[in-house]
């Protein structure tokens, strides 16, 4: 397109084309209704590896239906993206979190949490290759979506300047509560991140 300043989730999309190689394992920390997987399915090619994670069943099934063919390169988890070291072995070429509440759904009060969301983007750095990005879709108009933000942002400015870049990308002129982007780029090869 001739568009450069893209939305959110374009933009952050083309960070993940920009690192992640075919045949890499990637994670989707926020399946939802699986958008995210589907685009990273593609993205890994028929040698690659999604490992998508949520809390709802109903958000895993809405994933596995969304991916059809592509559900053999998906490893599905029903457990909070915060004990993703159980499931996943480094290296991982990249990760995507789109965090609040499932779209369209009944029950808006299950969000992510400030606590298992900074644990999951900590753990996920150590997963990381050199040279992967984790990509963080905020939202803070919801109820608990700024006590969300405002937890990461404290964790993401303690990062290491040496160990990892972190930017934060928004369109300014939105209206009604856009989200932003946190991008994390892992500069160096380290399995536990340094916080100053
Ligand atoms: N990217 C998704 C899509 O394309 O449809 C939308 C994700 S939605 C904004 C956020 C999702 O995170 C919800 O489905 C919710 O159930 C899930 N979630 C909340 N807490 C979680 C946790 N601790 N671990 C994993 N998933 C979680």
């Amino acid at each position: 397109s001739h568009i450069h300043l893209h939305r959110v989730l374009p933009y952050s999309k083309r960070l993940m084309n920009a690192v992640v190689l075919p045949g890499e394992t990637v994670i989707d920390a926020t399946a939802g209704n699986g958008n995210d997987t589907y685009f990273l399915a593609e993205l890994v090619g028929e040698k690659g590896k999604v490992f998508a994670f949520d809390i709802q069943e109903s958000a895993l099934a809405a994933t596995a239906e969304r991916l059809g063919p592509l559900n053999d390169r998906v490893s599905y988890h029903l457990d909070s993206h915060a004990n993703v070291d159980r499931y996943v072995e480094r290296p991982i070429g990249g990760a995507m979190f789109n965090l609040g509440y499932l779209p369209y759904s009944e029950d808006k009060t299950i969000i992510t949490k400030p606590d298992s969301t900074i644990e999951a983007v900590h753990k996920i750095l150590g997963l990381l290759k050199k040279g992967g990005i984790i990509t963080i879709s905020v939202y803070d108009g919801h109820e608990g979506g700024k006590e969300e933000s405002d937890a990461l942002i404290e964790y993401v400015q303690s990062l290491h300047q040496a160990d990892v870049h972190v930017i934060r990308y928004e369109l300014m002129n939105l209206r009604n509560n856009p989200p932003f982007l946190i991008a994390i780029e892992k500069l160096r090869d380290f399995e536990e991140v340094t916080r100053i």
